[in-house]
């Protein structure tokens, strides 16, 4: 899905600045293969949202074939597409240690 061409706001209610991340995973089901958001956030709302993103992840019940990664820190860019856009590692890593 592209990313419309407008600012996109940061999901956390009230917060008001333009997200600049994605916290997505990777799903599949062994033919289909797909993004799946779970937050658009400001760079002060990022920790709360992938600290949850992980746990609604470890929740969810897949049925048989499914698979679904541990949610990533995607940087947000406008016009790029899912398959284009970078993963940020060295934010995971220190997301998940702190
Ligand atoms: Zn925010």
């Amino acid at each position: 899905m592209p990313m419309p061409p407008y600012p996109i706001s940061c999901y956390t209610r009230g917060c008001g600045n333009p997200a600049v991340y994605k916290i997505a995973a990777r799903w599949s089901d062994g033919v289909t293969q797909e993004l799946k958001t779970y937050a658009l956030c400001c760079s002060a709302c990022l920790a709360d949202w992938f600290r949850r993103g992980r746990q609604k992840q470890a929740a969810c019940r897949l049925a048989k074939g499914e698979k679904l990664e541990p949610p990533g820190i995607f940087s947000l860019e406008r016009g790029r597409r899912d398959t284009e856009i970078n993963r940020l590692r060295d934010f995971e890593e220190q997301l998940t240690r702190g």
